[in-house]
C-alpha cells in the first residue's frame, strides 16, 4: 500500500457542518493524531475514513485507488473504539479471533493467530478468560489485538485511552507506540489530549470547527503555530493585544522588538503570544523587551515552578525549570521584571482566535 489520502472530504448533518473540506495525506507507516477540542469533527473524519460514515463530499484514496464508496468491511482497516466494543459473551481468544471466523478461517488457524496477537499485546496467558474478568488496560489490549487480527492496512483508533486512568494511559501510550512502530502500520489516532498526541504521533493534525488548522510534527507545531488557535490549543501560552510598529510591537506604551522576518503593516492590531518557559524573570535580564510585573502566586512542584504575575498587558505565567536557585525571594506581592526575548514572540492577526 502507498499512503492514504483525503481530497476535499467533508460531512454535513442537516445544517451542521461537522467536517468542512479536508485535504490530508497520511504517510505510510506513520502514526498521525487527529487532535482538537470536543465537536471539532475528528471522530466524524475517522468514521469517514473507516467507511462507517459516508462523506457528503470529497474522495478517499488508498494507494491512489478511490475507495470512497467501498463498504467498511472490505477496507481491511482495523478499528479500536473508545468503548473497546468487545463481545462480553465471548472469551478473550474468541474476541480476537472473531473477524477471522467471519472471514472463514478454520478454528485451529484462527486460534493460533489469536494467541500470536495476544502474545504481541502481552496477554498470551489470558486467552481463556472472560471479558468481564479483565481490567480496563487488559480490555484495551484485547481490542487492539482484535483490530490487528486481519492484518489491516490502516489502523484507526478513536480516543483509545479515554477509559483508562492517568497512569495506565501513559503506559498504554508508550506500549501502543512501540507496537505501531514494530508493525510499521499506518495509524490514525483521534484524541482531544494534546499530551497524548505530542507523545505518540509522528505528525499531528490540529482540528477546529471541521477544519484542519495545521499539520506537522509535534515539535514543529509547538514551536511554530500557524495561528492563534493552534498557539493556544497546543501547550501553554500567554496572549496579549498589541499594535505592529516598525521592527516590533507596541503594547500599552511598551515597545517589544521582534526578530527580523515577515512583519505586519505598522499600525495594524495584532494578537501576540509568548510561551511561559521562554519568559525570563528576575535579575540579570537582557536589555529591552522588558515588562514590569507583580507576582500574584507561585506554584512550586519540586524543582519546577510556575510564577503567576500581573503585568500592564494582563496576567502572564512564567515557567521556570530545573536549575532553579532556591531562596531567590520570588513570592506573592514582589515587584519583578520580565524579559520577553524577541525570538520567543509569536504574532497573529488581531481578529484570529
Ligand atoms: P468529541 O471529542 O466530543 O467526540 P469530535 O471532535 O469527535 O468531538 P464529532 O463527533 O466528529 O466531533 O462531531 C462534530 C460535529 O458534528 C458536532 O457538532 C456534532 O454535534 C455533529 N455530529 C456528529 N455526529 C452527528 C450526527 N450523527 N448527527 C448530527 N450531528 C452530528
Amino acid at each position: 500500500m502507498a499512503g492514504l489520502a483525503l481530497e476535499g472530504v467533508g460531512r454535513d448533518y442537516g445544517a451542521t457542518r461537522a467536517v468542512g473540506r479536508v485535504d490530508l495525506a497520511f504517510r505510510e507507516g506513520e502514526l498521525t493524531a487527529l487532535l482538537g477540542p470536543s465537536g471539532c469533527g475528528k471522530t466524524t473524519l475517522l468514521r469517514i475514513i473507516a467507511g462507517l460514515e459516508p462523506p457528503s463530499r470529497g474522495r478517499i484514496l488508498l494507494g491512489g485507488r478511490d475507495i470512497t464508496a467501498m463498504p467498511a468491511h472490505l477496507r481491511r482497516f482495523g478499528m479500536v473504539f473508545q468503548s473497546f466494543a468487545l463481545f462480553p459473551h465471548l472469551n478473550v481468544r474468541d474476541n480476537v479471533a472473531y473477524s477471522l471466523a467471519i472471514s472463514g478461517t478454520g478454528r485451529a488457524a484462527r486460534h493460533a493467530r489469536a494467541d500470536e496477537l495476544l502474545d504481541l499485546v502481552r496477554l498470551g496467558h489470558l486467552g481463556d478468560r472472560s471479558i468481564s474478568a479483565l481490567s480496563g488496560g487488559q480490555k484495551q489490549r484485547v481490542a487492539i489485538a482484535r483490530a490487528l487480527a486481519q492484518d489491516p492496512e490502516v489502523f484507526l483508533l478513536d480516543e483509545p485511552m479515554s477509559a483508562l486512568d492517568a497512569k495506565l494511559r501513559e503506559e498504554m501510550q508508550v506500549e501502543l507506540r512501540l507496537l505501531q512502530q514494530r508493525l510499521g502500520i499506518t495509524t490514525i489516532v483521534v484524541t482531544h489530549d494534546q499530551r497524548e498526541a505530542m507523545s505518540m504521533a509522528d505528525r499531528i493534525v490540529v482540528m477546529s470547527e471541521g477544519r484542519a488548522e495545521q499539520v506537522g510534527a509535534p515539535q514543529e507545531i509547538y514551536d511554530r503555530p500557524d495561528n492563534a488557535f493552534v498557539a493556544g490549543f497546543i501547550g501553554r501560552n500567554n496572549f496579549f493585544d498589541a499594535v505592529a510598529v516598525p521592527g516590533g510591537l507596541e503594547a500599552d506604551g511598551y515597545r517589544l522588538a521582534l526578530e527580523p522576518g515577515p512583519a505586519f503593516r505598522p499600525g495594524s492590531p495584532v494578537r501576540a503570544a509568548c510561551r511561559p518557559e521562554r519568559i525570563r524573570l528576575g535579575q540579570d535580564l537582557p536589555e529591552g523587551n522588558r515588562l514590569p510585573a507583580r507576582v500574584v502566586f507561585v506554584r512550586a512542584i519540586g524543582s519546577e515552578r510556575d510564577v503567576h504575575v500581573e503585568t500592564p498587558l494582563g496576567p502572564f505565567v512564567v515557567a521556570q525549570g530545573s536549575g532553579l536557585q532556591g531562596g531567590d525571594g520570588i513570592a506573592a506581592g514582589r515587584e519583578v521584571a520580565l524579559h520577553l526575548p524577541p525570538g520567543a514572540l509569536q504574532v497573529y492577526p488581531a481578529q484570529s482566535r
